[in-house]
This record gives structure tokens, C-alpha cells and sequence, in this order.
């Protein structure tokens, strides 16, 4: 059982600020996390498990407790037929390396899913989405350390909650579930058109009629990397503001003040606003904010940058701003993604 003690957590977030975890310990086996809950719990501190700190805010106060990094590493295939395959993998994989794998091996069911940031245990926690896919389609259980219960638990798909970019384990079991794998049901068939929209214009583009997960894996891949910055290279947290929904009351009173809103109904009906349209048309189309050293990234307004933030404080700043802009423009309030910790 190893704990590093006063850890700096900006490397622990992609957008690179925050302060200290009192504790640290890096998993890399599921038995590993029985004994540092019980140390944790012996010592009186609260307890998070996180992977690659894509979708995370440290605040400036950091985290007075133990921060476990999941690192499990397990990439198992169950069952393969002709048709069908069962995946395992450990929730410290690295998510895309899992998408690529599972291409190259010819299986359809992620490639949607392509080139988001982050581990493949953190999946389930906001069921991660892009392209019209989301992980509750082709997710069949996963397994985790139930801190209520001391024990590992086997999860099926329906008892997660999956909902738009959220489940229980952001919810009404936030913390509760350490997520140690996760096991998919992939198919060996070719995706097949409707695609999602920005997904179907690139192949009419590009003149491409015929479709496989590698196909649409590439499509993805130079869609996103032409408009997203590499968390790695550009401190971001990706996009930093969900999508609101509205009623059709709502959007009968944006439209006659505002014609050119972007919106799209869901296939339940829902009416879902581009927040990304929102922000810009409130002002913030490539903003560089000299008071906060944020800014927005000049493809995607959605994605706040930092470029010479000195503390947390001051992204939540430039965040306030946009969001009372937004609110004062259209009178919608806009809900942060990335989860602030603690
Ligand atoms: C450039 C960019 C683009 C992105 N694009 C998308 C996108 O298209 N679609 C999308 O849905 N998201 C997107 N994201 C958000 C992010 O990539 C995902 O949410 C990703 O799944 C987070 O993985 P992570 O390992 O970094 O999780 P972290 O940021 O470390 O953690 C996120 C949350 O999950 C919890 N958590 C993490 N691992 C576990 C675990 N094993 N068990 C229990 N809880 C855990 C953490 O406590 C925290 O609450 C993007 C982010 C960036 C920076």
C-alpha cells in the first residue's frame, strides 16, 4: 500500500490548476482498493477514485482526503464468434487505445466514440457520448468496489441510470462505486447510415459510400482533431458547458427574438439548444480574457482554455462571466460538465 502525501493536483486535471490532495495512491489492481478504503476510513478521510482528470476541476483548496488513480490495466475478449465479442477492460486503460484495438480488430460498436480523452472507467460515469453513440449502448455490466457494501460488485447496463451525460455514479451513488472494469458488447458488422449529422456531410464530402468501423473511426478522428484542442498539448477540460434543454414554449420565445438559434430535437422529443451558440452569440467567439488568463478556444467556444490562469478561482471567473451573459441574453442558465472537486 502505497500513499504519497501532499500531491499537487494540477497534473491531475487537464485543465492544470488546483491545489493539493492530501493523499494519493495510484491502483493498479482491483484488490489493491479494499485495504486504502479501510485506511482511509481508519484515518477519517473522504475518498475519490479519478483517471486522467479530463473531465475534472480541482478548486484552489485542493482535496483534503485520498485521491486513488485508477491505472487497472485488462483488455480480456469473452466469447468471440463470427458475429459477436465480449470485452473486458480494466477502468485504468487508456479509452481510445481501447477504441483503436477494437477497430483494428474489425468489431463495430465504439468507433463513434473515438479520440475522447480519458480512461476507460470513467465511461460510465457521465455516459460518455459524441457522434450519437453513448457508452449505455453497448455497455453490458461492469464491475466495481461498492464502498457502501466492502466488497466488489457486478453492475448491469440497466441499473446504472444512464441518462444524457449522466448515470447514478454522478448522482444518487456519487462516490459510492469505484469503477475497476467495464465489458462491452461489440458487433463484427458495418455501421450503417443515418449517421449523426456532422458525421454524414464528411462522407457526402468526401464522396465515401462505403462504411466500416475503421471508416468511421478515421471520420471521427479528423472531424474532432480539426476543431478540439489536444488536452495534452492545450489545458482545456473539453467542453465546458452541456447542451440545456428548453420547453417548446421556450424555444417559440428564443425564436422570435433570435431566428438563427441553433437547436435539435432528440429522438424523446427533448429540445436541446447548441450551448456552444449560446456562449458565442453572448460575446464569447475567441475571447481571451487578460483579467483571468482564460479564453475560448477559437474553434469551439464551448471548450475554455487556459492560457495563464493562476488558480481555479480565476477560471471560475471567466466561467461566471460567460454565464451571466448567457442568462441576461437568452435567459437560460448554463450548467457546468466538468465536475468541481471537492
Ligand atoms: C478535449 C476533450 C474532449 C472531450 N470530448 C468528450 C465527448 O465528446 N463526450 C464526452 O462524453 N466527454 C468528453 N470529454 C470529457 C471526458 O473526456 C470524459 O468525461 C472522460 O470519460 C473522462 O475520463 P477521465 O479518466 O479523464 O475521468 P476524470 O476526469 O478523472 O473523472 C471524471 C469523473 O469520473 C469519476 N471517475 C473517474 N474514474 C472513475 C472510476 N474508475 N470509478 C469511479 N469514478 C470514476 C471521477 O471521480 C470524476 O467524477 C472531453 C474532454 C476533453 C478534455
Amino acid at each position: 500500500m502505497q500513499i504519497q502525501e501532499n500531491v499537487p493536483l494540477n497534473s491531475h486535471s487537464a485543465m492544470r490548476l488546483g491545489g493539493n490532495a492530501r493523499y494519493l495512491s495510484n491502483i493498479n489492481d482491483r484488490f489493491e482498493i479494499a485495504p486504502l478504503i479501510a485506511w482511509a476510513a481508519q484515518n477519517r478521510v473522504p475518498v475519490i477514485m479519478v483517471g486522467d482528470g479530463t473531465n475534472i476541476v480541482w478548486r484552489d483548496e485542493g482535496f483534503p482526503g485520498l485521491v486513488l488513480v485508477n491505472r487497472i490495466k485488462r483488455f480480456e475478449t469473452l466469447n468471440v464468434d463470427d458475429d459477436n465479442m465480449y470485452l473486458t477492460v480494466g477502468g485504468g486503460e487508456h479509452w481510445d487505445s481501447v477504441v483503436e484495438r477494437t477497430v483494428d480488430m474489425g468489431f463495430s460498436g465504439l468507433e463513434e466514440l473515438s479520440l475522447i480523452p480519458g480512461t476507460a472507467g470513467a465511461t460510465p460515469v457521465q455516459n460518455v457520448g459524441a457522434y450519437g453513440k453513448e457508452i449505455k449502448d453497448v455497455m453490458m455490466t461492469l464491475e466495481a468496489y461498492d464502498i457502501m457494501q466492502g466488497k466488489l460488485v457486478t453492475l448491469p447496463a440497466s441499473e446504472c441510470a444512464f441518462g444524457y451525460r449522466t448515470s447514478r455514479f454522478k448522482t444518487t451513488d456519487r462516490g459510492r462505486f469505484l469503477i475497476t472494469s467495464v465489458t462491452f458488447h461489440l458487433a463484427r458488422t458495418n455501421p450503417a447510415p443515418p449517421f449523426y449529422d456532422s458525421l454524414r456531410l464528411y462522407f457526402a464530402d468526401k464522396g465515401i459510400t462505403a462504411f466500416t468501423p475503421k471508416v468511421v473511426r478515421d471520420a471521427v478522428i479528423a472531424i474532432r482533431s480539426a476543431k478540439l484542442p489536444d488536452p495534452k498539448v492545450v489545458a482545456n477540460n473539453g467542453s465546458f458547458f452541456f447542451n440545456p434543454f428548453v420547453s417548446s414554449e421556450k424555444l417559440s420565445q428564443l425564436l422570435e427574438d433570435f431566428p438563427t438559434l441553433a437547436y435539435s430535437v432528440t429522438s424523446d422529443d427533448k429540445i436541446k439548444v447548441s450551448a456552444a451558440w449560446l456562449v458565442e452569440q453572448a460575446g464569447f467567439k475567441d475571447a481571451h480574457d487578460t483579467e483571468t488568463g482564460m479564453a475560448t478556444w477559437a474553434k469551439q467556444p464551448l471548450i475554455l482554455v487556459n492560457e495563464g490562469a493562476k488558480s481555479t478561482a480565476d477560471l471560475l471567473k471567466f466561467k461566471q462571466k460567460i454565464t451571466d451573459a448567457v442568462k441576461e441574453k437568452f435567459g437560460i442558465t448554463l450548467q457546468q460538465e466538468p465536475e468541481l472537486l471537492p
